[in-house]
């Protein structure tokens, strides 16, 4: 493949700027550069020897920010503010005494532009570009020069990346790329030297780290995970600035800080994360933990920094508290820990180590479809000892196995006795751990357990927990694939606690998701973003029809919820609580809440809309919740329409007082012209059950102004001597009124517009109205044809269009506003001169990103 010379970033200004001399432009270069984003705008009257600073953002560069005398400021800047290497090329430029003659004399007369380094209120470095125009031409006096000062760091460090490695590594060396954080050693030899600095302040070091970071980028995109810890990066530079002290970035998800050791600092920092994670992504899943050191406790800043990395650990794991200041304690806690382990250990040694079972129940009539072992230890005076008290320490210590083995015996054995007993079993749920997978063959195990006991392996089903996926994926599918050829049914435990994404489901081979309610637990705000959560948790899941058991449901409330949502079984307390093994061969022996159809996870679930209709599982959350605005209505076949049932969206979306007077012969309020359509697509939803029939309908607000939906009809039958409809009702008047209102702008202007829209990452350019089609002779589907293939572009013709395009699509990445001179070749392949310009507008109503207007250059 030819690899194509890229622009520099240099080359890139020198044909942007070149686009407003070309000898047709009518573009004005100051009016460009007075409303592009610079960061910095002044002027200098040389006459008078003064400056002033029109505008400038506020704390970015080490610049004065009131007006002077340019001969004092100009040696000063040359000094502190440049880049010693980039000294010459400033002064070649900006040397009071021969910036006017230089840009007098420029290639491009009365003006000129530089690229060099500018020093950041934190003392670090950053490329920019500075555009300086004087003359008459531009609009200003004899003898003053305005300047412009614009961000090029990003197109310059990416540049150097690709152009040299050395002097970029140089420039790099102490601050990473993407956060603009010192890297690990800078950042501790400068916390050593502060600390010996401000030995009288009371000085703490704190490690903050994303929750599953790992996970952030992959659930959300690579992008958007760098996106997070650059504003991160941000937001630790300036409270570094705040509060005197320093940020670090040490890769993956690992921050460090230096600050005073003031704990409501501490939580304004931890809460300014917090807010960035959760505007970038809502999961509870992503949140930062915080563990804090106060530095004189400890030998160093790498000692006290160490301290508050395993004081950050126990952070992320506490839902609640999201600080952690370490104490000595923590050391006394492994200890306590080791001591746990062991005794644990010497209980499984006598026998004491059993397991309770918790019975998983069908939704719609709450009856028993299988049951999950959990281990529990009873100790010798007959206290119950929950597993959340052995199984950590035992993970952590590797001896997780051995209790594993032991409870899989159990109830392999427990199952024969009930099979010798003329008892039936039903399906019982094993946890399999993390470190079984990688410590011991599970299914050799497996085979010789089932040979043994002679129990088949459909009684067994297998749970894997999502973070052991997460941690291997290959290896865990593997072993997914050989248990499930065994003929066991296969769990994918706790999903949606974090290391949940899309690209995991589609890929991994499990019979049954196993989502955790957790996040139905939660209170007020983070309750709203767990319903979140779990909603695109469960739509994920639906969209590869894989059957869903939801675990921890507590109250009535949370089984509707997640019943609304589409949720088939369920376990939790709510239900049942784990009960001995005793006590659940008895419930099997009595049968009464059995259900012996038992649990149906082999077969992909179809959405089947049926469902829905059936009394016993549909609700008014469900429709709520799945179906948005939805109706139910009869036709008789003449001209009457009622609506017989409705849901709270279809109330609130139609959005009239008199609603409910409006329910039967819904046909008195639509335009005459409408009453046919609507006739006509119930009709057609009568002949085309499967998919139904669609249109868009106008109605009369109360008011006398007309609505437009867009509806959808599918037919269910007759009832009572009418045909009975269901369907869904989007009401399009405000975006039916903004395409009216173009077309209207068109009719008078000629332009066409077109829409930029952006889902999943992807851009999709709509032609919204064309009013160029003459005078191009290009119709509007050969246009939206252009845009669809990518060809658009290509029907650009000089050479400064394509500066034009990178400028157009440089803008685009960064939201900004575009304006224009470009040449379109029209039917014959002559150019047009047109306007092209972007307006940034971000409509999540209609999904629209930007509207581009194309304009005929004379008008
Ligand atoms: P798990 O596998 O996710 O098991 C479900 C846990 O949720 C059980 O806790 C169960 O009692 C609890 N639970 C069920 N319904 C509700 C509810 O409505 N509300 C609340 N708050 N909790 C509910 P348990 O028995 O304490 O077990 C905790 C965890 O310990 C298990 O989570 C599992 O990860 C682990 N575990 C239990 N037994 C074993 C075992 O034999 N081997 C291994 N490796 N891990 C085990
Ligand atoms: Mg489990
Ligand atoms: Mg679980």
């Amino acid at each position: 493949m030819n690899r194509k010379k890229t622009m520099t970033t240099y080359e890139m200004s020198v044909a942007f700027y070149d686009l407003f001399f070309h000898p047709e432009s009518r573009l004005s270069l100051r009016d460009y550069l007075d409303h592009s984003f610079c960061d910095e705008m002044g002027e200098i009257d040389l006459k008078h020897d003064k400056f002033s600073i029109h505008y400038h953002v506020e704390g970015k560069y080490f610049s004065p920010t009131s007006d002077g005398t340019f001969s004092h400021l100009y040696p000063f800047i040359l000094e502190h503010i440049v880049h010693p290497e980039d000294r010459e090329i400033y002064a070649g430029l900006m040397d009071p005494e021969h910036i006017l003659e230089n840009l007098e004399k420029s290639p491009t007369p009365h003006f000129a532009f530089i690229h060099m380094r500018y020093k950041l209120q934190d003392g670090s470095w950053r490329y920019v570009e500075q555009a300086v125009i004087s003359g008459k031409d531009n609009g200003l006096p004899e003898g003053v020069v305005r300047f412009y000062v614009f961000d090029i760091h990003n197109a310059r460090v990416r540049e150097q990346g690709l152009l040299s490695n050395d002097e970029s590594a140089l420039f790099e060396e102490a601050r990473d790329e993407t956060t603009g954080l010192y890297r690990e050693k800078t950042f501790f030899a400068k916390a050593d030297a502060a600390c010996k600095r401000r030995k009288k302040v009371d000085l703490a070091i704190l490690s903050i780290d994303i929750e599953h970071f790992k996970l952030f980028d992959e659930w959300y995109g690579r992008d958007s995970g760098n996106f997070l810890l650059a504003n991160i990066g941000t937001c630790l530079r300036k409270h570094a600035e705040r509060l005197h002290g320093f940020a670090g970035y040490f890769g993956q998800d690992d921050f460090a800080f230096l600050c005073p050791n003031d704990m409501a600092e501490i939580e304004k920092i931890y809460g300014d994360i917090r807010g960035l994670v959760l505007s970038i992504g809502f999961s509870v899943g992503f949140l930062p933990g915080v563990g804090v050191a106060r530095v004189a406790d400890f030998k160093d800043a790498r000692d006290a920094f160490d301290r508050a990395s395993i004081a950050a650990t126990r952070a992320k794991k506490d839902l609640k508290q999201r600080i952690h200041v370490y104490d000595v304690s923590m050391q006394a806690q492994a200890e306590k820990e080791y001591h746990q382990m062991l005794d644990f250990m010497e209980g499984l040694k006598r026998g004491e180590a059993t397991f309770f079972l918790q019975p998983q129940v069908r939704l719609s009539n709450g009856k028993i479809v299988g049951a999950e072992a959990l281990a529990r230890w009873v100790k010798k005076d007959g206290t119950i000892v929950p597993p959340m008290e052995f199984v950590p320490v035992l993970e952590k210590f590797g001896f997780i196995t051995d209790l594993d083995k032991v409870i899989w015996e159990q109830v392999v054995s427990w199952i024969k006795e009930l099979l010798d007993q003329g008892i039936k079993p039903i399906p019982i749920s094993l946890n399999v751990s993390q470190a079984d997978i990688f410590l011991i063959d599970i299914p050799a195990f497996f085979k010789e357990l089932l040979a043994k006991y002679q129990v088949s392996a459909k009684y067994i089903k297998i749970e894997i927990t999502e973070s052991a996926y997460a941690q291997n994926m290959a290896v865990v599918d593997e072993l997914a694939k050989d248990l499930r050829k065994m003929g066991f049914t296969l769990l994918l435990d706790d999903f949606g606690s974090g290391y949940s994404s899309l690209n995991m489901l589609s890929s991994v081979k499990v019979d049954v998701i196993k989502l955790d309610a957790q996040f139905l637990h939660l209170k007020n705000e983070d309750l709203k973003k767990g319903i979140h959560i779990l909603e695109s948790v469960v739509n994920m899941a639906k969209s590869i029809a894989i059957p869903m058991i939801v675990e921890g449901i507590e109250t009535l409330e949370q089984k509707d919820f997640l019943e609304g949502l589409g949720c088939r079984y369920a376990q939790g307390f709510y239900f049942y609580r784990p009960v001995t093994k005793d006590a659940f061969a008895k419930m099997l022996e009595d049968g009464k809440a059995i259900d012996p159809s038992g649990f149906v996870a082999k077969v992909n679930e179809q959405f089947r809309i049926r469902e829905f209709l059936d009394k016993n599982i549909y609700s008014d959350t469900m429709l709520n919740n799945i179906l948005g605005a939805v109706a139910f209505y009869a036709w008789e076949g003449g001209e009457r329409v009622d609506i017989i049932r409705f849901n709270e969206q279809f109330y609130a979306s139609v959005d009239v007082p008199d609603f409910q007077e409006r329910l039967t012969n819904i046909q008195r309020f639509m335009p005459e012209e409408d009453k046919p359509k609507m006739y006509y697509l119930l009709q057609e939803a009568m002949d085309k059950r499967l998919t139904g029939s669609s249109g868009v309908l106008h109605f009369y607000k109360t008011n006398g102004t007309l609505s437009s939906y867009i509806m959808k009809f599918y037919y269910t039958g007759d009832k009572e001597g009418s045909h009975r409809f269901y369907g869904s009702a989007n009401n399009i008047t405000d975006f039916a009124n903004l395409q009216s209102y173009i077309k209207l702008i068109t009719k008078y202007t000629s332009d066409t517009f077109i829409f930029l829209s952006q889902t999943e990452g992807k851009f999709k350019l709509t032609v919204a109205a064309h009013g160029l089609s003459e005078v191009t002779g290009i119709t509007m589907e050969e246009l939206q044809a252009q845009l669809d293939d990518g060809s658009f572009y290509a029907h650009f013709d000089s050479k400064a269009d394509k500066a034009a395009i990178a400028l157009i699509q440089s803008s685009v990445n960064e939201n900004k506003p575009f304006s224009l001179p470009i040449r379109y070749k029209n039917k014959n392949g002559k150019p047009v001169r047109l306007h092209i310009r972007g307006d940034f507008i971000d409509d999540a109503t209609y999904n629209v990103k930007y509207i581009i207007t194309l304009r005929l250059w004379n008008d």
